[in-house]
């Protein structure tokens, strides 16, 4: 028998592996976590029973092994890990991709819209109504009820144009100017934030449009126009826009916001394409960037299937949500925790490295 015999239970110092293994491949048996954490079979048992009135329970019923409910919402023991190993592969990284969905904005202040009860407590004029978020977000509602839809809107550009980005973009863009060749965002917000945080307009890709700029809502002549001039006047408590609708200079339709709304057959791609071209360009000198993916949801599929297409293609992947589950994933590493909070946990594991020794880093 060995005499260095391994430490059982929860001290063991595989324990936080083994429990995460777990929950990733959704599967307590003995064989997977011998393959996963390369261990004897004594070792995984120990470490399997130990899980146990954790994340485990033994159903005496069905004598087997399952995974409890809410196992995921447990604390993520290889948090401290994971910032690390971030850290690392952020200060070994030559270029960078940001691809960021609803929960970058959370962290500036900006309202979540996930589910109907996150929308209408933004704006209790459309919970009265029982409008949800598809409805008022719709080509449709322009049409129906223009200054409702209009009041929507007007009240959201004000409020991006107030809001100032949260600490995270500037941390985020201080690493891409470090970086050799940089970085591009991929975002699916159309608030403006990362080019307000500095990030250059020409390496950001908006798939689902901006609110900064406008179009007919007819599409007529297929021009964009800008929101300079603009300024709302918005009846918050009736969510109503209040003087003249915007209306299109060249045909005196209506106007509406360069957004792709849902089922939306006239929204002006033209720009969106234009940055999309740009950014498949970058990429084809920056072939695996390190992909940071922040806030993007499952419900809105868009910011992950672009993830996932960079990873077949070789690239790493930190993903920061807080609503994933907290799991050790080999190919990526995954942070259940906010936008903000996560970055500024890298950035202090980064702090006294110095980033910018990297070769190949143009003078500059
Ligand atoms: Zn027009």
């Amino acid at each position: 028998m060995a005499t260095d015999t391994p430490p059982t239970g929860r001290d063991d110092p595989l324990y936080p592996r083994a429990r995460q293994s777990v929950l990733f491949r959704r599967d307590p048996g003995i064989a997977a976590l011998q393959r996963a954490l390369r261990i004897g079979y004594q070792h995984a048992r120990q470490l399997r029973a130990a899980m146990r009135g954790d994340i485990l329970d033994w159903d005496e019923q069905g004598q087997h092994w399952r995974i409890t409910d809410g196992a995921c919402a447990g604390p993520d023991l290889l948090l401290q890990d994971k910032l690390a190993q971030a850290a690392d592969w952020i200060s070994n990284a030559h270029s960078m991709v940001v691809a960021a969905g609803a929960g970058m904005g959370i962290d500036s202040g900006l309202p979540d819209f996930r589910g109907e009860e996150g929308f209408w407590r933004a704006y209790p004029a459309l919970a009265q109504a029982r409008l949800p978020f598809e409805s008022i977000a719709s080509p449709r509602a322009f049409q129906e009820r223009p200054a409702t839809a209009w009041g929507f809107y007007g009240h959201r550009l004000k409020l991006y144009r107030a809001t100032a980005p949260h600490a995270g973009f500037g941390i985020l863009h201080g690493w891409s100017q470090r970086m050799a060749q940089g970085s591009f965002v991929f975002t699916s917000n159309v608030d403006g934030h990362f080019q307000k945080a500095g990030f250059t307009p020409a390496r950001v890709y908006e798939c689902h449009g901006t609110i900064h700029r406008l179009q007919c809502s007819a599409n007529c002549t297929g021009s964009l126009w800008g929101t300079a001039g603009l300024r709302p006047q918005v009846d918050e408590a009736s969510c109503q826009w209040q003087g003249p609708l915007p209306l299109c200079p060249h045909c005196g339709a209506l106007a509406r916001p360069n957004i792709l709304m849902f089922e939306d057959w006239h929204w002006n791609h033209e720009r969106s394409d234009q940055q999309r071209a740009l950014l498949d360009r970058w990429l084809d000198q920056s072939p695996a960037p390190l992909v940071l993916e922040i806030g993007a949801s499952n419900a809105i599929a868009t910011v992950r299937h672009f993830t996932r297409r960079l990873q077949q293609r070789g690239s790493k992947l930190i993903r920061i949500n807080p609503h994933e589950a907290n799991i050790h994933n080999p190919q990526a590493i995954e942070l259940a925790l906010g936008a903000r909070q996560a970055l500024e946990g890298i950035a202090a594991r980064l702090q006294g490295r110095d980033l910018s020794s990297h070769p190949g880093r143009p003078t500059p």
